[in-house]
C-alpha cells in the first residue's frame, strides 16, 4: 500500500489547531449574536453557473468543478456571497428587510499553496442586506473590528477603499463593463502601469489617465485629509465625487462611534471580485503580508440572481488566517482551561464501578477520561502525567466499599481519599 498524504493544499487539523480554530469561529458566532445576525448553512457543492457568474476571473479559473453523476455541472464554494444572494433572492425574498446573515464554513480554491494561502479555507461571513446606507456600511466595519478584537489580535489595520470612486471615473469615460472590471483586475494585482496601458487602449482621455494616475498614488491613514485629495483628484466626474462622499460619511460614522481602529485609505484599491459597487476594504496585521478579511459593498448581485433590486454589504473573515496572525502574536486563549480528570479502577472488580464515577462527574461537567488500556496504575499515572491531566480518580475495592474513592493532584502530587458524594464538589473547586 502506498502512503496515502492529504491532497496538495488541504490540511488535517490536529487538536491544537482545531481547538483553536473552533475558538475564533465561536468568537465569531456570539459576535454576530450581538449584532443581531442569524446564522444559516448553505450547501458547499452548488451549480457552477451560480458560482462563476459574478466571481472575477481570478476566483472563477480557481474553482473545483466537475460534472456529477447526475450530468449538472457544479462546483465547491469559493465564497459564500454568492449562495447567500440566491438564498435572498429566492426563498427569502418576501422577508422583511434588513437581512442580518452570518455563515461559517470551509471553502474551495484552486489556489498555488503557501503559508496562510490554502485550497481548503475556512471563513466567518457577515452579510447586511437591503440597506445602501453609509451606517450599513460602517456597521460591517465595525463588526470585522470587533471580531478582531474579541479573538485577541492587536496592530490590526483596515485598509479601506470605494470601488465607485475609479469606476465612477470610468464610467463617466464610457468604458464598457468589461473594460471597467479589465482595469481594476490589474489594479487589484498592483500591475499598475499595465492598468494605465490598458485604459488608453480602451480610449480613455489624458485627464482619464492622469486622474488614474493621481488615485493609484493617492493613500494615507489622515482619513479626512485622504478623502479630500480623493475628492480633489476626480474634481468633474461626478459619479467619482458621490462615492468619495459615500466613502467619508461610512468612515466618518465608525470615528464618531468611538470604535477605535486605524484605517489606511487607498484610493487606487481594488478587490479581486467582480461584484462589488462601493465601499470595499480589507485587514492586515504586520506578521503576515495577506489580508485575513475582505469585505465590501456589493448592491447588484441579488437582482443578478433573478431578485428584486437588493443593496447589500459584507465581510468573510479568513479564520485560517486569522489562526496563524494569532500564533504570530502569541495570543493565548482565554476561558478554556479546564481541569482534565482520569478514572483508573484499581482493579478488574472494580471496572463498572469506575464507570459509573465518571459518568457521575460528567453529569457534573467535569471533563473526565476512563482508563481503557488495562494498564497497570503505575503504568496509568506515568500516561496520564504524559498527557498534562490534572487529577486521577482511583477506585479501589477497599475504597469504594466504604464510599470513597482516592483522588490524585497529578499536578501538585498529593493524594487524598474523597468520600465519592464529595468528589463532584472537590474537583469543581
Ligand atoms: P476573498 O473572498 O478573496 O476576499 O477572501 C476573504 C478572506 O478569505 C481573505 O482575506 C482570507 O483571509 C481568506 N482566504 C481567501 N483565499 C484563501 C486561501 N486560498 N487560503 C486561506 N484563506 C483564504
Amino acid at each position: 500500500m502506498p502512503e496515502f498524504k492529504t491532497v496538495r493544499g488541504m490540511r488535517d487539523f490536529l487538536p491544537e489547531e482545531t481547538r483553536m480554530m473552533k475558538y475564533i469561529e465561536n468568537k465569531a458566532r456570539s459576535v454576530a449574536e450581538s449584532f443581531g445576525y442569524q446564522e444559516i448553512m448553505t450547501p458547499i457543492v452548488e451549480s457552477y453557473e451560480l458560482l462563476a457568474t459574478k466571481a472575477g476571473e481570478e476566483v472563477r479559473l480557481r474553482m473545483f468543478a466537475f460534472k456529477d453523476l447526475g450530468g449538472r455541472m457544479v462546483a465547491l464554494r469559493p465564497e459564500f456571497t454568492p449562495s447567500i444572494a440566491r438564498v435572498v433572492a429566492t426563498t427569502l425574498k418576501n422577508e422583511p428587510k434588513p437581512l442580518r446573515l452570518f455563515s461559517v464554513g470551509s471553502l474551495y480554491r484552486y489556489d498555488e499553496p503557501q503559508r496562510g494561502r490554502y485550497r481548503e479555507f475556512w471563513q466567518s461571513d457577515f452579510e447586511l442586506v437591503g440597506s445602501s446606507r453609509p451606517e450599513a456600511d460602517a456597521e460591517v466595519l465595525m463588526v470585522t473590528a470587533r471580531l478582531m478584537e474579541r479573538v485577541g489580535l492587536k496592530d490590526y489595520i483596515f485598509k479601506v477603499g470605494h470601488v465607485g470612486v475609479l469606476r465612477g471615473v470610468l464610467i463617466d469615460e464610457g468604458l464598457n463593463e468589461k473594460a471597467q472590471n479589465a482595469v481594476l483586475q490589474l489594479m487589484d494585482k498592483k500591475q499598475y502601469e499595465d492598468s494605465l496601458v490598458r485604459l488608453k487602449d480602451s480610449g480613455a482621455s489624458e485627464k482619464c489617465l492622469t486622474v488614474s494616475r493621481g488615485l493609484i498614488g493617492l493613500r494615507g491613514s489622515n482619513i479626512s485629509e485622504t478623502v479630500e485629495k480623493m475628492k480633489t483628484c476626480v474634481d468633474g466626474y461626478e459619479k467619482a465625487v458621490a462615492a468619495v462622499e459615500d466613502l467619508k460619511e461610512i468612515l466618518k460614522l465608525v470615528v464618531d462611534s468611538g470604535c477605535k481602529i486605524t484605517v489606511n485609505v487607498e484610493a487606487g484599491f481594488a478587490r479581486g471580485l467582480e461584484y462589488y459597487t462601493g465601499m470595499i476594504f480589507e485587514v492586515y496585521v504586520p506578521q503576515l503580508d495577506v489580508a485575513l478579511t475582505g469585505g465590501g459593498r456589493y448592491d447588484k448581485l441579488v437582482e443578478l440572481f433573478g431578485g428584486q433590486p437588493t443593496p447589500a454589504v459584507g465581510v468573510a473573515n479568513g479564520v485560517d488566517r486569522m489562526m496563524l496572525a494569532m500564533q504570530e502574536q502569541k495570543v493565548t486563549l482565554k476561558g478554556t482551561a479546564e481541569k482534565k480528570v482520569i478514572v483508573i479502577s484499581a482493579g478488574d472488580e472494580t471496572k463498572s464501578e469506575a464507570l459509573r464515577i465518571s459518568h457521575l462527574l460528567k453529569d457534573a461537567g467535569i471533563t473526565v477520561e476512563l482508563e481503557v488500556m488495562g494498564r497497570k496504575m503505575g503504568k496509568a499515572l506515568e500516561d496520564a502525567d504524559r498527557r498534562k491531566l490534572d487529577y486521577a480518580v482511583i477506585v479501589g475495592k477497599k475504597e469504594f466499599d466504604e464510599g470513597k474513592i482516592v483522588l490524585k493532584d497529578l499536578k501538585r502530587r498529593k493524594q487524598t481519599t474523597v468520600r465519592i458524594e464529595e468528589l463532584q464538589e472537590t474537583l469543581k473547586s
